[in-house]
């Protein structure tokens, strides 16, 4: 490939990752379908517009661990099986009890 072109898909992927940056710092979550929303903020509508994201957007990998739930996950736990993460509900009642 020409210089142009990989400078140019270099700048498309930085702008790309910047856009999702801002979508997951400043997106609200949609426990429905367990992904990021814009709730209606216009500059977050055009950040999902440009990265071709359906509002909500299904984020799986940002969900809870426990089988069923959609809600973001947000608490880590070392198990076993190996790493768990889950939202406040299902996290660990030894964990939940700490202040
Ligand atoms: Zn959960």
């Amino acid at each position: 490939m020409t210089p142009q072109i990989d400078e140019l898909l270099e700048y498309t992927s930085e702008l790309r990752e910047s856009l999702e940056d801002m979508c997951y710092q400043f997106g609200g979550w949609n426990e429905k379908i367990g992904g990021l929303t814009t709730n209606g903020l216009s500059a977050l509508e055009g950040a999902f517009s440009a990265l071709r994201w359906d509002d909500p957007h299904p984020m799986p990998s940002m969900c809870c661990d426990e089988p069923g739930c959609k809600k973001q996950k947000c608490c880590g736990t070392p198990t076993l099986g190996g790493y768990r993460n889950t939202c406040g509900e299902h996290r660990p009642k030894e964990q939940a009890d700490d202040k």
